[in-house]
């Protein structure tokens, strides 16, 4: 069978171990997965009864602009409804962004320790993927990206703020100064990538409106899988102008949003008692982690999402397998380059607090590979 050389040369996505998987191979009593950035918390009444309510008429094809939705969130974000298109998931979001504004062939540009999806979507569509490294304290050097940007001349550039899987975040100030010098790139679509936007507490976050408004090359991803706790329904809103978004619509699938995640996001956004609920978790969570973790002799990065990453100082491959014999699914980070590190999501309370207790079970047991210092 003919299969084009870019897809041969594609690897394969291994998801993470599922928490049933593990519950069946080692009869664990108790199995706790940080592993993927979800919400400890399921959905609201509310937001499952307009589940429910939008259940009763699957027979019918959903709305393919996302009209209703579309209006919701224009609201909640201070944009018009035109300025909003919808993806299943945002990952899908950012397949299809570049596959609208690039050809095959073109370059796609991000930070190393970003995303995955970047590089895996722009691989994917026989794009080339061109990221530039991350500064020693694992934040993203805009001032370096921006430089190879105006050399390299790529079609979009993907900055996620926060980022995953380093938890770091970008002040405003700095985000600013980094747009002003892609000015000089009006063909490159810059993408924000902002599905951790809600859990951010350093400063108020930016204005979609008026960061669309003052650069026409921007748009700004977010999601519905993470603090909205919808990870399983996949809906990802993308802000952008409307000049921008009519050629993401021609691109698109129609029915590429299935009603019930349309019902439920809708549901979601306006039970505001949720996601001050959830907020206040993560919050709790971060500063137990922040606290606890450095005793266990972790280096712990600082977090504005709803994970940490630390660095184990150790093979964290080893230390992962230690923590799965303990029921404790955390992520390892060796496809980011980072061989010593993991990530760890905020769970509820008792989680986190078992995970406490698991990693330092193991890590007394994993022998340290590297001095442990500061970071800069
Ligand atoms: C989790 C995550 C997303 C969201 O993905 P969905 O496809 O919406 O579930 C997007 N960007 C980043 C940086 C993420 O970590």
């Amino acid at each position: 069978m003919y299969v084009p050389q870019h897809v041969r040369n594609l690897k394969p996505y291994v998801p993470g171990k599922s928490s049933n998987e593990l519950f069946r191979e080692s009869g664990l009593n108790r199995i706790v997965k940080l592993a993927s950035n979800e919400s400890p918390l399921a959905p609201s009444a509310n937001i499952i009864a307009a589940m429910q309510a939008a259940c009763a008429n699957v027979h019918i094809y959903p709305d393919a602009s996302g009209t209703e939705l579309a209006e919701l969130l224009g609201t909640h974000w201070q944009v018009e409804s035109s300025w909003i298109g919808l993806g299943n998931g945002s990952n899908e979001i950012i397949d299809l962004l570049i596959r609208t504004f690039s050809n095959p062939g073109d370059r796609v540009m991000a930070s190393d320790c970003s995303f995955i999806a970047y590089q895996v979507c722009t691989l994917a569509a026989d794009r080339e993927y061109v990221s530039v490294p991350i500064a020693n304290n694992l934040q993203i050097d805009l001032t370096l990206l921006a430089k190879r940007a105006i050399e390299l001349q790529p079609k979009l550039l993907f900055l996620p703020n926060p980022n995953n899987p380093t938890g770091g975040y970008l002040p405003k100030s700095e985000v600013i100064a980094f747009l002003e010098a892609m000015r000089g790139l009006p063909d490159c679509l810059i993408v924000l990538d902002e599905a951790y936007n809600e859990f951010v507490r350093a400063e108020s976050p930016l204005s979609a409106k008026e960061l669309l408004l003052n650069y026409s090359n921007l748009c700004i991803c977010r999601t519905f899988s993470k603090v909205y706790g919808l990870a399983g329904l996949r809906l990802g809103a993308l802000i952008a102008r409307p000049e921008l978004l009519q050629f993401y619509h021609r691109v698109r699938n129609p029915f590429n949003v299935n009603s019930v995640a349309q019902a439920a996001a809708g549901a979601a956004i306006a039970d505001r008692e949720y996601l001050s609920r959830v907020q206040e978790m993560i919050w709790q969570g971060i500063d137990l982690l922040n606290r606890e973790l450095p005793h266990l002799g972790l280096k712990v990065y600082p977090s504005q999402a709803n994970f940490v990453l630390f660095d184990t100082l150790r093979d964290a491959q080893l230390v992962f397998n230690q923590l799965l014999k303990k029921g404790l699914i955390l992520r390892p980070l060796q496809p980011y380059g980072l061989k010593t590190h993991l990530r760890m999501t905020v769970g509820t309370h008792s989680e986190n607090e078992f995970a406490i207790e698991v990693l330092a079970k193991v890590l007394a047991t994993v022998e340290t590979i590297k001095p442990a210092r500061d970071f800069a």
